[in-house]
């Protein structure tokens, strides 16, 4: 049943309601000037502070030496790298391991070389991958893996004006099944299991990440045997004690072996579309090698000896 109300009742509850609503026509008539809503605050999100993330030293020979994911900064402002595929394991020891190849290599020649390193962990940026893989697509990261980049680009570009040609070498670790050291010129397995006369007459080391210093190597060194024979870093290496692929004595990986060829930054800052610095990605084993202080110091030495004899006989310096 319906309660009967008023009608007194009834047009006092329609009078207030369109006071309350406002914005359209009063009972008198009059129009009433609109409303304008309080302004929206968007939330303040502080500018990202970058301080510590990227870390960069000039030197004075020809050499660029990159720690590109041995960080181990995650910032709880940044969203972790969640990106399909992406890899976000650290190469654990990388950072230290660059830092006393760069110490070492000063002492023996009394020439600093470049360093870069990315003090970021990898769940949070990549130093060796595209922007949006880099970053996982995290925009507010962008600006790091321009500085990071741009630094690069720089280092380089400096570096090669110190001797007129340079060489970039990328400091990884890897954990596969077999100890030794991968060095990586963006050739294939398929393309190392190649036999020396066919690496040449397909002229194979074109699409190497050292395409130029099979054209300008100051021993005159052929293209095999700058990537594997006598005059190749993986033999200097081998002949330090430190087992690497490719060498001559291990030639390529075989089909079942994991192996790392180079990545985003050995293209960018190597010499196979051009430019005056070859790049080198150095994968490295773990035990032995990076595991102990003592290990990364004495194979930080040996690296030193090899890089200052590799720089002198194929690259002209220093110049007598
Ligand atoms: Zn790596």
């Amino acid at each position: 049943m319906i309660a009967r109300r008023p009608l007194t009742v009834l047009l006092l509850g329609i009078f207030l309601g369109a006071v309350a609503c406002g914005g359209g026509a009063s009972d008198s008539g009059v129009v009433a000037p609109p409303v304008t809503p309080p302004p929206v605050t968007p939330p303040q999100t502080p500018p990202l502070d970058t301080t510590g993330f990227l870390e960069f030293t000039a030197g004075t020979a020809p050499l660029v030496i990159v720690a590109p994911h041995g960080g181990a900064l995650k910032p709880t402002t940044i969203p972790d790298r969640t990106c399909t595929g992406c890899e976000v394991l650290a190469d654990a020891n990388t950072a230290d391991l660059a830092r006393l190849i760069v110490d070492a290599f000063e002492r023996r020649t009394g020439k600093r070389p470049f360093l870069a390193l990315n003090h970021l962990h990898r769940v949070k940026f990549d130093g060796n991958r595209d922007l949006d893989e880099a970053t996982g697509s995290h925009t507010m990261l962008n600006g790091v893996w321009n500085s990071w980049q741009s630094a690069l680009d720089s280092s380089t570009a400096r570096a090669a004006r110190v001797g007129g040609r340079a060489l970039y070498l990328e400091v990884h670790g890897h954990a596969h099944e077999v100890a030794r050291i991968e060095l990586g010129y963006l050739l294939t397995g398929t393309q190392l299991r190649l036999s020396d006369s066919a690496l040449t007459v397909g002229s194979v080391m074109r699409q190497s990440s050292i395409a130029r210093l099979v054209t300008d190597a100051r021993s005159g060194a052929s293209d095999v045997a700058l990537l594997r024979g006598a005059a190749s870093l993986g033999a200097l290496l081998t002949g330090a004690g430190y087992p690497a692929v490719p060498s001559p004595a291990d030639p390529a990986p075989k089909a079942a072996d994991s192996y790392f060829t180079g990545g985003y930054n050995t293209v960018r800052h190597g010499s196979r579309d051009g430019g005056a610095t070859d790049a080198i990605q150095m994968e490295c084993y773990f035990a032995g090698l990076r595991d102990t202080a003592e290990n990364r110091a004495a194979f930080a030495d040996q690296l030193a000896v090899a890089l200052a004899e590799f720089l002198l006989k194929q690259y002209g310096w220093p110049a007598s």
